[in-house]
């Protein structure tokens, strides 16, 4: 246990159904949802504004502590991102910030920017946390540690199909292809890569519904909670 407070960690790639899944199930227990991935791209949003690349290490060290990134909850608990007292929540939601997001979680400066601000919200709220490297380094004394995954096929669908929602013009095949360049670049890189902590329960939703899967989710947590 983290202090007085519960927290659940789900990691996975790109596309497993983790916000989905993690938002719902923070709503059933009453807990905070943090959305860690969305805190990158803010961070990545920020570079690409102000010109760097994604893999500009100097770049992106130089900048780093000009960005102030803060995480607001609306009543309905949406997490809005404030990126120097802008609401970025919108912005940061396309698939070029995926990638730009990609690139600068690579940075060890970035990563190490971030871990307190995650370990923090931990420290004073119940949290279900996911991200690539919550059940690994951000919270490796967290309550339950769920891997959520699916086939990459599966993954880019699913992807695909929420794009086109918000009337992003993308092929299948791109989304694919960059799926799998993400799923590469985290789970290569040198810190916090994206890996399965040797304490989390695997949980392949390929084949299970939105509602299956936050019932699994949602069992493994209350037999972990006693
Ligand atoms: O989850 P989401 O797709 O929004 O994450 C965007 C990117 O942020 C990921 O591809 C990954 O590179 C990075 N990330 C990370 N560590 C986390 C959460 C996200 O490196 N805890």
């Amino acid at each position: 246990m983290n202090g007085k407070f519960h927290s659940i960690a789900i990691d996975g790639p790109a596309g497993a159904g983790k916000s989905t899944m993690a938002r719902r199930v923070a709503k059933e227990l009453g807990y905070q949802y943090v959305d860690t991935g969305a805190i990158y791209r803010t961070v990545g949003y920020h570079m690409w504004m102000m010109g760097i690349g994604p893999r500009d290490a100097d770049g992106i060290r130089r900048l780093i502590d000009d960005v102030n990134v803060q995480i607001e909850y609306a009543h309905d608990g949406v997490q809005h991102m404030i990126l120097n007292g802008h609401d970025v929540t919108d912005e940061i939601r396309t698939a070029q910030m995926a990638i730009y997001a990609s690139g600068v979680s690579a940075q060890p400066v970035v990563r190490e920017f971030l871990l307190d601000m995650q370990r923090e919200l931990a420290r004073q709220h119940n949290v279900v946390m996911d991200g690539r490297d919550i059940g690994t380094v951000v919270l490796p004394d967290a309550d339950v540690k769920i891997f959520l995954t699916a086939s990459d096929t599966v993954r880019a669908r699913r992807r695909f199909l929420e794009l086109q929602e918000k009337g992003e013009k993308t092929s299948f095949e791109q989304v694919l292809s960059d799926l799998r360049q993400r799923d590469k670049q985290d789970s290569t890189r040198a810190i916090a890569p994206l890996r399965c902590a040797h304490d989390a329960v695997t949980l392949d939703t390929s084949e299970q519904t939105v509602e299956e899967s936050v019932a699994a989710m949602l069992a493994i947590i209350r037999e972990k909670l006693g």
